[in-house]
């Protein structure tokens, strides 16, 4: 046998083998995830899934419109049963665009409180993250910060570093204030903010903070895990970084810190419903809130969860209280806003 042929064999024995062990074959059927969550966020909580259930699970990541469009143009022969996202403006622009079905269970509608969920059951939010202040320690006293709104004030002239307004967690964060203030004082708050901008908004949240600490810019907007990723981090550059800032819970007094949920829905043309059903209440349940709270520095959105210690050394907070769905409803008038404003 040439040494050729023997390597063919063998590529072909580890093919099969390693096809075996993608989808094994487990007494409780399975269940296909399209997931945006990168895989080293969720995988070791589907893999506890599956030992507990008996479910295999076949996950595919990628970005989040790939797979939006992903669904829509498979239709009906979609193989996934499962659309997981972060933000309720993605998961409620996979909803208006059909691809998602309403699901009740009594299992997420007890662990899950009414302002993290679809209304419908369209989808479900699994954990939580907020976007407070995060300001420079050295040249902003807590003092001197109050809400979002405060932000627009021109004593922050050339002080304020935020990221595009193509991030959904910007588009968010304004449709929440839409919803509260609405869409006219809005639009005069992000002028006023626009204004107060140190440069033109570039990067990523974490890039945000870096420029905080770095003293480009005095405060700024981001979600709490990067922050709690920086804090844990290896890297001592990000270390650094992390100590030079701390977080500002805004909106203490009236409507709360602008909040939004990772979630999952169960597609509309799912083949294995009743398994995507459990998988959406296992990851709702205890041991997967606990997990979210301790690998990723989200919020559980089971209240009866504590967050983890990293989340917790900045103290509770007030969160708003408007259903998240609202984000996804107003997400054209936010970028509209945005848009009017000259947010970049
Ligand atoms: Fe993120």
């Amino acid at each position: 046998m040439s040494s050729l042929f023997k390597s063919r064999i063998l590529s072909a024995v580890f093919f099969l083998l390693s096809g075996l062990l993608a989808a094994p074959v487990l007494a409780g059927g399975e269940v296909n995830i399209y997931s945006a969550r990168k895989e080293d966020l969720i995988k070791p909580l589907l893999d506890d899934f599956s030992k507990q259930s008996g479910i295999a699970v076949n996950l595919v990541t990628g970005k989040e419109e790939a797979l939006l469009q992903r669904l829509q143009s498979e239709g009906a022969n979609t193989p996934a049963d499962v659309l997981l996202t972060s933000d309720a403006g993605r998961l409620s622009a996979a909803q208006k665009a059909g691809v998602l079905q309403a699901v009740k269970s009594e299992t997420l509608t007890a662990h899950i409180p009414a302002s993290y969920r679809d209304p419908e059951g369209y989808w479900y939010g699994l954990s939580v993250r907020a976007r407070p202040i995060i300001y420079a320690k050295d040249r902003v006293k807590p003092g001197d910060l109050s809400t979002y709104e405060a932000l627009a004030d021109p004593k922050w002239k050339g002080k304020v570093c935020v990221r595009s307004s193509d991030s959904v967690y910007n588009q968010s964060l304004v449709a929440g204030m839409i919803a509260h203030d609405g869409e006219a004082k809005t639009e005069a708050w992000a002028k006023g903010l626009v204004a107060n901008f140190a440069r033109p908004p570039k990067g990523g949240d974490r890039d945000q903070i870096k420029a905080v600490a770095a003293g480009e810019c005095d405060v700024t907007l981001a979600n709490t895990y990067y922050l709690g990723g920086m804090v844990d981090s290896q890297d001592e550059a990000d270390k650094q970084a992390a100590a030079q800032v701390a977080v500002f819970w805004p909106d203490a007094k009236t409507t709360g810190v602008h909040v939004n949920v990772s979630g999952a829905g169960v597609t509309a043309h799912a083949r294995n419903r009743d398994n995507a059903v459990k998988l959406l209440e296992f990851l709702a349940g205890d041991s997967a809130q606990r997990w979210y709270a301790e690998t990723n520095n989200e919020y559980p959105v089971n209240p009866a969860i504590p967050p983890s210690a990293t989340l917790k050394s900045w103290g509770e907070f007030k969160a708003d209280t408007l259903n998240v769905a609202k984000l996804g409803e107003l997400n054209a008038a936010a970028v509209r806003v945005m848009d009017r404003a000259g947010w970049k």
